[in-house]
Order: structure tokens, then sequence, then C-alpha cells
């Protein structure tokens, strides 16, 4: 069972990695919107710190936050831990350098798309939503 990150530890672990200097191979690659998993990294570069999901993808919403106008692809978009896709994301921190990733795989129609992107500390809000991030569903009577 992997460890649950709340927002407030989140933003704390973002602001201890934001002060990594230095370079790194996880850095050669344009992580810093949502991209493909890029080849030429490994998976064993990476260490989990833990999930930012708190309720099961059939649960969660799949609403995303975007209130200046971003998209999920957005490298300016928010990290909104109760908003998908973050409510169904994974922590990671690279093995090297520290620095902090988040993954997520995109179910598509046929396949399963494993994303990944960097944390950005001034990124990461703590979004309210109405629900606590939990779908509420209309009662079948
Ligand atoms: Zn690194």
């Amino acid at each position: 069972m992997d460890r649950f990150i709340d927002v407030e530890s989140l933003i704390g672990l973002a602001r201890e990695a934001s002060a990594v200097k230095g370079d790194c191979g996880c850095l050669r690659y344009d992580l810093v919107g949502w991209g493909s998993w890029p080849v030429g990294l490994y998976e064993d570069s990476f260490i989990k710190i833990g999930t930012l999901a708190k309720y099961s993808p059939e649960d969660a919403i799949i609403e995303e936050y975007h209130p200046h106008g971003t998209t999920y692809w957005s490298p300016e978009a928010p990290i909104a831990p109760r908003y998908y896709p973050y409510n169904q994301s994974t922590l990671w921190q690279c093995g090297k350098c520290a620095r902090l990733y988040l993954r997520h795989n995109d179910d598509g129609a046929y396949h399963v798309a494993p994303r990944i992107r960097r944390v950005q500390y001034g990124l990461v809000i703590n979004a309210p939503h109405h629900s606590d991030g939990r779908e509420v569903r209309a009662v079948a009577h």
C-alpha cells in the first residue's frame, strides 16, 4: 500500500526539492508539462515516495483544474492534487538528484499511456473541490 501524501506534505516536499541544484540526467527530458514516458529514461532511476490518490479511479473525479485557461498538457498547468490527473498520480523522486516527479497512466480506449511530469514548487496549489475529490454519483431509483 502506497503512503498517501496530502497537499500540505506535497507542497513541503516540493519546496525541499526546489532547492536541488546541479545538472542531472533526468533534466535532459522536457517534462515541465506532462509527457509520455521518454525513451532512454529508466524506471529504476526513480524511487517511489507515495501516492496522491485518496480514492480509487472509479470513485475519483475526472474534472481538471484550469482556472487560467491552461490545458492538461500546459507546462504552466497547476498541480492541484484533488483534481485529475493528480488525484490519480504517484509521487517519485530521481534516485540521483532527488527532484520530484509525478506519474499516472492515461487510460485510452485501446492502450494505457504512462505519463510523467516534473514537480515545480510554484505550481502546486491547494485547490479545494466541493466533494474533496470524490465523485458524487446520482443514486438510481
Ligand atoms: Zn535527476
